[in-house]
Order: C-alpha cells, then structure tokens, then sequence
C-alpha cells in the first residue's frame, strides 16, 4: 500500500472508532488528522514522513526527548523481569527504590509515597488523605477545601471539584462538592500588577482562614505556575505567604505538582523555588521522563502517623489503582531522574530559559501580544486584541488555535490554552533546537496577528 492510502484508511478508522480527549469531534473530524508514528530526540514523526519538534512535551510530560535508548532499555530489562505486579499486600523492587529517590529529591518532610497512574488520582488521593487526616484526628469538621480562581488538577470528579475554569467545569457542577475559591494573582489582568495581585490572593486567603479553618481540611495550588489557566506566573514571595498562612489556621497545603515538577521551572520543584515543604504533593507528567503513566502522592509523617494504627481502630486508607506502583513505570522513571542527575538538567534549565527568553525579547513589542510569560521552560505568550487596552480576542477569532496550526505547518507542535500559545519544550532540547522552535514559534505568531493566516 502507498504511504497516501495507508494514511487514508487510518485517517478513516481515527474517525471511526476514536474519541478524542478535549476535542469538539464535529470539528475534528472534518480536518486532516496528524497521526504520529514515530519520534526521536526533540522530533516527532507522522505517518508520512514529515518532522515536526515536540513544542509542548506531548502535552507537558516529554523531559528527554523520544525514544531514549537508557529509558527504552530500563522498560527492557524490567519487561524481562515481570511487567505488572500489585502492591496491595506485597511491594515491588523498581517501587521501593524510586519511592525512596522521591523522597530523596522532594522537599523536605515529605517522607512517604502513595502512587497511582495519572494526575487527576494523584490529586485525589491528596483530597482523600486530607480530609482523612482530619477525620481520624477526630477533628471532623474539617472537611472543605480552598482553590484558585482558574485552577485546574485533572478531570476525575474530585479534581474537578477543586477545579475552577468554567469552561471546563461549570456543566459538572451538580455532581462536584463545592470547594472555597480565592483568587490567584493574575498581574497581567491586575490593575496595580503583580503587588497588588498578590495582596488581593493574600488578603482573601487571610479572611476565609480566620473565619472558617476550623471546616477547612486543605488548600490546593498549582505553585509558582498556574498551568491550564494559560501560564500563569506567582509573584515572587506569594506562594511562601500562602504556605505560611496556611500552617499558622492548621489547613494543610496540597501542592499540585504534576505540571510544574522535575526541573520545569528551573527548580526540581517550584515549591524549591520559595523553599516551601507542603504537606502533600502531587507529581505525575514528567515523573517518568513522559514515557509512562505513573503518578505519586507524597505525604509528610504527620499525614501518614494519623492513619497509622491498630486495624480496629479503622484508620486505613482505603484506596487504591489496579496499576499502583507499576514496576515498568517505575523502573523507567528511575533511569529517567538517573539521566536527569548525570546530565545535571535541572541545573542547565536556567541556561536554556535565559536563551529563550532572549528570543522572545521583540515579541514583547508586537501590538498583539498582550505578556509574554516564563518560568523556567514553561512559556505563554497570551495574545490580545488591543496591547493598551488589554482587550481580549474574541474565542471566535480562535486566534490561539490558528497559531497552533501555522505552527504545525512551520513543523512544530503545540497546543494552546484559549489565547495563550504554549511553548514548553523537553528539557532535553538543545540550544539549536530551542533556537529553531522559538523562530516557529515567532513566525507563526506574526503571520496569524499581523498577517491574518488562517482568518
Ligand atoms: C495535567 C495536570 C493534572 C492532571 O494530570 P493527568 O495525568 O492528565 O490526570 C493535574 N494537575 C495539573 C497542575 C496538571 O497540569
């Protein structure tokens, strides 16, 4: 068969039998579909042949590339050891050591480790342990929680109900609990910026605590950087006040880690980056380099000691995934931190961010880009209608799609948060390919806001 028929029938069963994660398939289905074959490095390659960089890390979670042959190899060995083996009443051996690495590498007093497979069971199962914790402390009352405006933790119903994008949440509303909303200090769309962003978070936090800690059982965030809200970038100092606000009312801190762990922001972790210790922490994404799905909870021993008792007092935990503490994911996610420590990666992030910082310097004057954020290797470039005015496009101009798309045809992949465009490249990528991802990136900005591609 042909490359082009081949291409064809598969295109035609994608449409057939495929339903696609936050896709209108309406729409969809009357494109061209991408369907990808193969990878290698920073590449990713379709079924006909043709290249393009990996600009958002499949979705965030891609630290050394594709088809990494010491991470090929890691899943290899393990494959000829056993492939799946449970830890309910029994442990595994690439589950203990990398439990013991997380432990090893996350911020101090978090000790224990519960995994699961994705982000959105990480978030649960800290909601679960929250509100467990307090409830076998006999402080049961303790029972709500407190979330950003805009904040996003994966899909499954809990996280949903700590979620705050309307978009994405509001037609679940009748089946979510409801959890208290402060507001996350957005500078860009802040009058008096970042400061005054930062108070207002700070403020509301500070009200809410003094009147009602007492039913609350935990604050989840998103630190440093809000992700899904479109790249949003803390004040600097914010995230330790929120921290230190929440240890003096007794409400736990739930860092949400799952986009913003293993190196991204320039730290191993953003919550290093204000030396704050949560007392959970969700990682997940680029745990296992990208490669597999393996999520972890971890849990300082104040957590763990509350649940750590006789049988009959009934103080288990009561939950679990069939595939918890997967020993293919976890072996691959140990050569993954292995690779990331011998090639110092965290460590070249600021490096590689001062790089792409400074290619992105002219945008900043370009009459459609609104803010240009970063931390780290996590980029967001919100495009707006009126620079002085800040006005918006209209979701119908679908502007952060349309640059998507010229992207795509300039041969680089991303996808954007409304009209933010993302650019969040593998760790891995090196200062060529970042040089060359970034003039895509510049280039498919200009023709959609300047010269109207895709109008
Ligand atoms: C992606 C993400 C999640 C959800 O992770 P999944 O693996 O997609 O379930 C949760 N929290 C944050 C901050 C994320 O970026």
């Amino acid at each position: 068969m042909s490359v082009t028929s081949i291409y064809e029938r598969l295109a035609d069963m994608n449409k057939a039998y495929l339903w696609h994660p936050f896709t209108q398939m309406k729409e969809y289905n009357n494109s061209d579909p991408l369907i990808i074959e193969r990878g290698e490095g920073v590449m990713l390659y379709d079924i006909q042949g043709r290249a393009y960089y990996d600009g958002f890390s499949s979705v965030w979670l891609n630290v050394h590339g594709h088809n990494v042959p010491e991470l090929n190899l890691a899943i290899t060995d393990q494959l000829g050891r056993v492939a799946h083996s449970t830890l309910l009443g029994m442990a595994n051996v690439p589950a203990i050591e990398l439990a013991e690495k997380l432990v090893q590498i996350t911020p101090e007093g978090l000790t224990k480790v519960f995994y699961s497979d994705s982000g959105a069971t990480g978030v649960e199962i800290a909601l679960k342990m929250a509100f467990q914790y307090w409830y076998n402390r006999g402080r049961r009352g303790k029972k709500t929680f407190i979330t950003m405006n805009q904040a996003y933790h994966g899909d499954t119903i809990g996280a949903v109900s700590v979620g705050a994008i309307p978009l994405y949440h509001a037609t679940f509303s009748p089946m979510l609990f409801s959890s208290h909303v402060i507001p996350y200090p957005y500078a860009y769309r802040q009058d008096g910026g970042a400061k005054s962003a930062s108070e207002a978070t700070l403020a509301a936090l500070r009200n809410l605590l003094e009147e009602q800690a007492d039913q609350i059982a935990a604050l989840i965030v998103e630190p440093i950087v809000q992700g899904a809200s479109g790249i949003v970038v803390m004040p600097q100092g914010c995230l330790r006040e929120i921290a230190a606000l929440c240890r003096r009312h007794e409400v736990l801190l739930i860092a949400d880690e799952v986009a913003t762990g293993f190196g991204r922001t320039g730290a191993m972790f953003a919550c290093d980056l204000e030396g704050v210790s949560p007392d959970l922490m969700v990682v997940g994404k680029g745990l296992t380099g990208g490669y597999l799905p393996v999520a972890a909870t971890l849990a300082t021993d104040e957590v763990y000691d509350a649940f750590y008792a006789d049988y009959g007092e009934q103080k288990t935990f009561f939950h679990g995934h069939s595939f918890t503490g997967n020993p293919l994911g976890c072996a691959v996610a140990l050569a993954s931190l292995k690779l990331m420590e011998e090639r110092r990666m965290v460590q070249g992030v600021s490096t590689q961010a001062s790089l792409v910082a400074k290619k992105l310097e002219t945008l900043a004057d370009w009459k459609h880009v609104g803010e240009v954020r970063q931390q780290g290797l996590m980029i967001g470039i919100e495009l707006v209608q009126d620079k002085a005015s800040r006005k918006a496009y209209d979701w119908t101009d679908r502007m952060g799609v349309r640059t998507s798309l010229r992207a795509r045809e300039l041969g680089m992949l991303t996808r954007p948060l409304g009209n933010v465009v993302v650019f969040i490249p593998p760790l891995a990528s090196t200062e060529a390919e970042l040089a060359a991802m970034t003039d895509i990136l510049a280039k498919a900005i200009w023709d959609v806001t300047e010269g109207g591609w895709g109008a």
